[in-house]
């Protein structure tokens, strides 16, 4: 007997459905305004809360799920609504992440609803790990924490880049050095809560695609925080940081197993982008004639249909792997968070192109989303890890070997 379906449950296809209404219905109908805006899109954060998709029940619901799937699901319908305002809804889970991943359970209990308030008083959050010097390679960052003991503070200094939300954010998480000459073993996150004097909002960058989302510096200036603010607290820090100085392996592969867990929901964005211009794509070759016939009928077309298809199909079951294997807590032995990742992301970009091609001149102004689409779909090569690093992690994982 086997348990094996590739069919979804009633909760996930009510989830999907609802999702999806939202998708259609608020998000693609607001999309070309707030990427020509280039502005978070506070009234539809405002709606998706109203409605309990902007939520932490939401996101808490999802997460039981045992299958891994109801955030992929949710996330594709998101950004096959609209990447950048997906991500404008999605930022705060990055902030979110990362205190799951790193905080003691009182310490998620006490700020995780603070990342995303109430419905009549929304708070968002923002994740911040890079900086001008540090993009792909974590492990240099130059932002320092040092710890005063006489007032049990931490003292942040340093300047971040790209970050999502970043400055505008109620709750920022922002990881730093402690002890430089342990790299990354000597890293910590810290949450830096709402009001805290040393923080501010550096140059806010104009974007090619997901406009909708904020990306801006952030900049952290003698920023003292609560001693309580450094996730895991100290004793484990502390413990952390004497096993590196003794030169033992500490759980470092843990922290990159929980990045890996992340991947797949980037992915499930990606794929979300990529199945709204295959499908507008398909629509628009059955309508549009050349020659007395629609441009369809053409093997050319066509067949650049099918393997758009493939390639969107093939995606969302290496994201739906992935996410399984997270949620049942199977080791990523082949990097298969990163294979959805870069599959995904490098299918958005394809995909996205060919849509364009395929409505010629119309693809190709902003009449039409696939210009957007394929300017959105860029990002999903490039954030939470390059497709070079996606590669760089699973070559080491499938050989063992230290490639470089
Ligand atoms: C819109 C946007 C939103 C973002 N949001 C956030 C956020 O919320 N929080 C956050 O912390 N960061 C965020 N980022 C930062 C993002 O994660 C980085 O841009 C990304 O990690 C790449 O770093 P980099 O831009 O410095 O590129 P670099 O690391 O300088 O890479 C440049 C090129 O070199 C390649 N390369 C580098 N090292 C290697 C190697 N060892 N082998 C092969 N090739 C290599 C890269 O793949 C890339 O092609 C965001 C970025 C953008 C653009």
């Amino acid at each position: 007997m086997s348990d094996f379906s590739m069919e979804l449950n009633d909760d996930q296809r009510t989830l999907q459905e609802w999702v999806h209404g939202f998708a259609q219905n608020v998000i693609r109908p607001a999309a070309h305004e707030w990427d020509e805006r280039e502005e978070t899109p506070w009234p539809i954060i405002e709606e998706a809360a109203k409605i309990g998709i902007y939520s932490l029940d939401f996101f808490a619901n999802a997460m039981t799920d045992t299958t891994g799937l109801s955030i992929m699901l949710a996330l594709e319908e998101l950004a096959w609504g609209d990447a950048g305002i997906c991500m404008a809804l999605m930022g705060t889970t990055l902030g979110v992440a990362a205190i799951m991943a790193n905080g003691t359970p009182a310490q998620q209990m006490e700020w995780i609803p603070q990342c995303f308030g109430t419905p009549d008083d929304i708070k968002i959050a923002a994740f911040g790990v890079s900086e001008p010097d540090a993009g792909s390679d974590v492990s240099s960052l130059r932002t320092r924490a040092r710890y005063d003991e006489a007032t049990d503070e931490w003292v942040l200094n340093g300047t971040k880049t790209w970050i999502s939300n970043g400055g505008i954010a109620n709750v920022h998480v922002i990881v730093a050095s402690v002890d430089p000459e342990l790299a990354s073993r000597g890293q910590a996150s810290f949450v830096v809560p709402d009001g805290t004097k040393g923080i501010r909002m550096g140059q806010k960058f104009k974007k090619m695609g997901i406009r909708a989302s904020h990306t801006a510096e952030v900049i952290l200036e003698d920023c003292r925080i609560p001693g309580a603010c450094l996730l895991g607290g100290k004793d484990k820090l502390d413990e952390r940081l004497a096993r590196a100085r003794e030169g033992k392996r500490s759980s470092s592969q843990a922290a990159m197993a929980t990045f890996e867990a992340s991947r797949p929901a980037v992915g499930a964005q990606a794929l979300g982008i990529a199945r709204a211009a295959y499908e507008y794509a398909l629509d628009y070759a059955k309508e549009r004639h050349q020659f007395g016939r629609a441009i369809i009928e053409n093997q050319a077309i066509a067949f650049t249909l099918a393997d758009m298809k493939t390639r969107v199909d093939a995606s969302r079951l290496l994201v739906w792997r992935a996410a399984w294997m997270a949620a049942q807590r199977k080791p990523f032995t082949n990097g298969e968070g990163s294979m959805s990742k870069l599959f995904a992301g490098e299918t958005a970009v394809h995909v996205t192109e060919e849509a364009i091609q395929i409505m010629g001149g119309y693809g190709y102004i902003r009449e039409h989303p696939v210009e957007r689409w394929h300017r959105d779909s860029k990002i999903y090569t490039i954030f939470e890890g390059t497709s070079e690093i996606q590669r760089l992690i699973i070559s080491r994982a499938i050989s063992g070997v230290h490639i470089r």
